[in-house]
């Protein structure tokens, strides 16, 4: 493309230009015409081209040089010309008239010009900025138009897909793509950048697999569709990371986990055996020390047992391998027996059943106390020794509700998604020191929303929080 924009603007090839087509214009008056005044009507048609012409051309600078000389010339010829007194005056009049008339044309077309050589000077300073960014960024990038032509990508797409894409390719329905979800091969219109430019969405953030060079690639796909100022959609981006490295150290870390845990699980089923069965052999009656050594043993038996469950539970979850066995339960009667075992553990905090509405709901009862469990213990660990927690089962548009509430440290509203993450602890002082790893409430909420549920929590900093879930009801045909 022609950088129009970098132009510098000549005022000699006007002025040489203008001088010439007035000794040319005096030729034709004498020599061709044979008549001094012939010149006069054809001059002022000429000049004004010339002016146009050149204002155009060479901007403001062009068109005043070429109006001077203009000026310069019809003067010459009002002198030259013999003319009487009122030939005379009328001749400067309209000269100067027309001169007025001249400048102005000339610095209003040199002016529109000069904008519009800045402004393409502009866009294309923008695009050469863009495009830097564009292919240096550590990320691949494609554009294309509204109808899915790719018509921009950067040098990283080839390295993350393996293949090049190259300029003018068709991205839509019958585009076989490099990708995989779930080991399904993904069809180009469930690719982000086709359903960004067909629903004029923006997609974030979407995980697929590709295969390059015989290995697999994990990759973080966004989109997003261009729009005009109608709104109307014009073209669309996507933006694809690689996050393979990442991806495979997770992989080894959760296969780690995965067979850690496994290996702990063993050693202590057996401690726990062995443990009561010493409990049995001892008197325990007559020595009380002993009695108190192995009350504490119990208790972080059971800890560690916990920590080791839980971990296995996540490692399941991660690998999709968390079962259930379901079958009709009645939640307020799960929630009650939770309730009564729960309320051993602690002495000074009394767990409340402040509504029990009997509701029928399909489920696996283990995973379901494990959830509740979760949460009373939570509320308990998390608040003081003499605030009550209060537990209510109910019904509420079709959906059977357990709320958990607590009058205790409470969660700061930008933390309250966050802890349902997996491994997410709040990093407050204040609660540091409780024993935990974060892993309860991310299985919680696997849990219920494989049951179709939800969970959620309320909570005021300092004021205590009420976790709540649902669980969609049966319904029963009458
Ligand atoms: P943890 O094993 O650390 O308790 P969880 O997943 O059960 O793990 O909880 C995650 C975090 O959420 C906890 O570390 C705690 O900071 C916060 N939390 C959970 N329940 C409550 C509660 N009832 N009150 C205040 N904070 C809570």
């Amino acid at each position: 493309m022609e950088h129009l924009g970098e132009k510098s603007y000549s005022w000699k090839f006007p002025l040489i230009t203008s001088i010439l087509m007035a000794i040319f214009t005096e030729f034709y008056a004498y020599e061709i015409a044979k008549d001094p005044k012939a010149n006069g009507l054809p001059a002022i048609f000429v000049f004004i081209g010339l002016i146009l012409y050149f204002s155009f051309r060479e901007g403001i600078r062009g068109g005043f040089t070429t109006t001077l000389v203009t000026l310069i010339y019809y003067l010459y010829i009002i002198y030259t010309r013999n003319l009487n007194e009122e030939e005379l005056n009328t001749s400067i009049e309209t000269t100067f008239v027309l001169g007025m008339l001249y400048f102005f044309i000339a610095g209003t077309v040199g002016w529109l010009r000069q904008t519009l050589d800045h402004v393409i000077e502009r866009e294309l300073e923008q695009r050469q900025r863009l495009e830097t960014i564009i292919q240096q960024l550590p990320v691949g990038i494609v554009i294309t138009d509204k109808e899915g032509k790719v018509v921009q990508v950067n040098r990283q797409i080839k390295d993350i897909l393996g293949v090049e894409v190259p300029i003018g390719y068709q991205i839509g329905e019958n585009t076989i793509t490099k990708f995989f979800k779930k080991g399904i091969p993904v069809n180009g219109s469930d690719t982000p950048i086709y359903k960004a430019l067909k629903y004029g969405d923006t997609i974030v953030g979407d995980d697929f697999v590709v295969e390059r060079n015989g290995r697999q690639g994990f990759l973080q796909v966004s989109a997003a569709a261009i729009h005009n100022r109608e709104d109307k959609v014009i073209a669309a981006a996507t933006i694809i990371a690689d996050n393979t490295p990442q991806k495979e150290v997770e992989l080894r870390k959760d296969d780690f986990v995965n067979m850690a845990s496994h290996e702990l699980k063993t050693p202590l089923t057996s401690m726990k055996l062995y443990i009561d069965s010493l409990e049995k052999r001892l008197n325990l009656i007559e020595d009380l020390k002993a009695n108190e050594i192995l009350i504490n043993i119990k208790d972080q038996t059971a800890r560690l047992q916990k920590l080791v469950n839980d971990l296995l539970d996540v490692s399941r979850l991660q690998t999709g391998k968390l079962t259930f066995e379901l079958e009709n339960l009645r939640l307020d009667e799960v929630v009650e027996d939770t309730i009564n075992l729960l309320q051993n553990s602690t002495r000074s905090q009394k767990i409340i059943l402040t509504q029990k509405d009997p509701l029928t709901i399909y489920g696996d009862k283990f995973r379901l106390y494990q959830v509740i469990t979760n949460l009373i213990t939570n509320a308990i660990k998390y608040s003081h020794a003499y605030q009550d927690i209060l537990v209510k089962v109910y019904k509420k548009d079709n959906m059977a509700i357990v709320s958990v509430q607590d009058f205790g440290l409470g969660i700061a509203k930008e933390e309250q998604q966050k802890i349902f993450e997996r491994l997410y602890q709040i990093n407050d002082d204040t609660i540091k020191t409780f024993p935990g790893f974060g892993m309860g409430l991310f299985i919680s909420r696997e849990i219920i929303t494989r049951h179709r549920g939800e969970i959620w929590v309320e909570s005021e900093k300092g004021r205590g929080s009420t976790f709540y879930f649902s669980l969609p009801l049966i319904k029963y045909e009458i």
